[in-house]
């Protein structure tokens, strides 16, 4: 807490093209806890800096690229270095400005620098010097991997240090020089991983920085230079942007999309209560529900489902909302007024709809403090679209509907995370057969995505693959070149 409070000043933020900042529309960066404390500054990109951008990172890719892969990645093990050395810095700014409590903001900060570490062996093992193969005629064949060329990285606000910088890395670790567009509610703890990056010995020239909202994004997709987008948000973004690069001419430009889910978890009558009432509490109340894996829809036999829905509801009403610099404090705030005022809308709905309200939590009346909300749904497909925020919506099921069950939860279209509690290994191997999700966890909480070790992402409506954090994912950031050479 001492490192937090002697990093404190405020933060800035301006696009950075080829190391030099350039000017923009600017506004302060306001504290979500309160929605009004200035925290920072940013200077927003126009359409021109967001082109300049792409300009500038084509030209610099020739050089980054051709730099071997173990000076990119000693370049990214340094930056990982230097993020544990600041990390009092980078934690104040995740509070400040994300609105993150001290395990939240600790646990994205060791992702990142996991982030960097791993896409840095993952580089040397794959990018190194490749080996010579004698061909059937005795040519000598190599494959090489290579950068695209400029790769386009938009993140959201939700883990604006750890996927901010996972794409970025992995992009430049693949020798690709780099745009990094950061969501427009969280630019200061991005602009100052950049300043990092550079300073770890990233050149200016191979990542360019252009803080804005979503017409800054779209502009920079649109450019015809643009080789490859990485993004990381709502599906409905994720589809826009696909369909600006599928109406494009030339190349076919890759996208790498991780959005949204409509997570289920499934409980049946052998699960533990107490178990089930820590797990489900902690999936879908911590991080205020703004993680994309976070816990929405929770099936429930019929015969158990009073008593876990009473465990619940008790496991809920410990979690303390509030203030996140509190270390007490579970739930902090919801990131700005417009998603507070979505989230008010939907509980106000629910409260007229749902069959029954189990939990109507409390929270501040300031600031943007939304509480724990549990409301039971008549049937399992009531639930239709993503509600990002602390609201837990439950459905019973008879034991014998339980392929019904699954059959909703496919037809959502979503496949993120998915939640299984029970104690009889057919079942667990049948709802995780059956459903095609990227994440399952079975008898714990549904947090978990360990950089190398549970590599994190899912399928359909909720993204393209590789997973972040996965031995795949450098490889669609690059091109295979295979040479053969008659050495007759
Ligand atoms: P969002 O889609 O609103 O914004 C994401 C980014 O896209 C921002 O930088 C935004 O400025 C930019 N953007 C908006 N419109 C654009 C356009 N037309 N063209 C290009 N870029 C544009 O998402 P958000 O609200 O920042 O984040 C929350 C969403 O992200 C949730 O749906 C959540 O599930 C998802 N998410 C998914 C994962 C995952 O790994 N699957 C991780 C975190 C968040």
């Amino acid at each position: 807490l001492a490192e937090i409070a002697g990093a404190g000043a405020p933060g800035s933020a301006a696009p950075l093209v080829d190391g030099r900042a350039l000017g923009g529309e600017r506004r302060p960066v306001l504290n979500p806890a309160d929605g009004r404390t200035p925290v920072g500054e940013v200077a927003e990109a126009s359409p021109e800096s967001a082109d300049a951008a792409i300009a500038a990172a084509r030209a610099g890719f020739p050089a980054w690229s051709a730099i071997p892969a173990d000076r990119r990645a000693a370049a990214l093990e340094r930056a990982g270095d230097l993020l544990e050395a600041r990390r009092g810095r980078f934690l104040h700014l995740l509070q400040a400005e994300a609105g993150k409590t001290l395990d939240d903001a600790l646990s994205e900060l060791r992702e990142a620098v996991d982030f960097c570490r791993y896409y840095a062996a993952q580089g040397r093992e794959l990018m190194g010097e490749p080996e010579t193969m004698p061909g059937p005629t005795g040519e000598a064949n190599r494959l090489a991997l290579r950068g695209r060329g400029v790769f386009v990285a938009i993140s959201p606000w939700n883990f604006p240090l750890a996927i901010f910088l996972g794409q970025v890395a992995a992009a430049l670790m693949a020798g690709n020089a780099v745009v990094a567009k950061p969501a427009e509610q969280t630019p200061l703890v991005a602009a100052e991983a950049v300043r990092l990056l550079h300073e770890a010995g990233v050149p200016a020239s191979a990542l360019h920085f252009v803080p804005g909202d979503g017409r800054v994004g779209a502009r920079l997709v649109e450019n015809p230079h643009a080789g490859g987008v990485v993004f990381t948000g709502s599906t409905e973004v994720a589809r826009l942007i696909n369909r600006t690069l599928a109406a494009k001419d030339g190349p076919i430009v890759p996208l790498i999309a991780e959005t949204g889910g409509i997570n289920a978890m499934i409980v049946d009558a052998t699960a533990l209560p107490e178990q089930v009432a820590d797990d489900v509490a902690t999936s879908a109340f911590r991080s205020a529900g703004q993680r994309c894996s976070a816990l929405r829809l929770l099936l429930v036999q019929e015969d158990v489902a009073d008593r876990m829905i009473e465990m619940i509801v008790g496991a809920a009403r410990e979690l303390k909302v509030g203030d996140p610099r509190d270390v007490s404090v579970a739930i902090g705030p919801v990131i700005d007024m417009e998603a507070k005022e979505r989230l008010d809308a939907h509980v106000a709905r629910m409260s007229r709809e749902a069959k029954r309200v189990h939990l109507a939590g409390e929270a501040p009346r300031s600031g943007t403090y939304v509480a724990p909300h549990v409301f039971e749904l008549d049937r399992p497909g009531a639930l239709d679209q993503e509600v990002f925020g602390p609201i837990l919506h439950v459905a019973r099921y008879r034991a014998a509907d339980l392929d019904r069950v699954l059959e909703g939860i496919e037809a959502t279209g979503y496949g993120l995370t998915l939640g299984v509690h029970s104690r009889i290994d057919a079942t667990i191997e049948r709802v995780v057969r059956r459903l095609s999700v990227g994440n399952v966890y079975v008898n714990r909480n549904m947090i978990g995505a360990v950089v190398g070790v549970q590599p994190f992402g899912g399928h359909g409506l909720s993204g393209t693959g590789p997973k972040a954090g996965g031995p795949h994912y450098l490889l669609r950031f690059s091109t295979e070149q295979t040479v053969t050479i008659n050495t007759a």
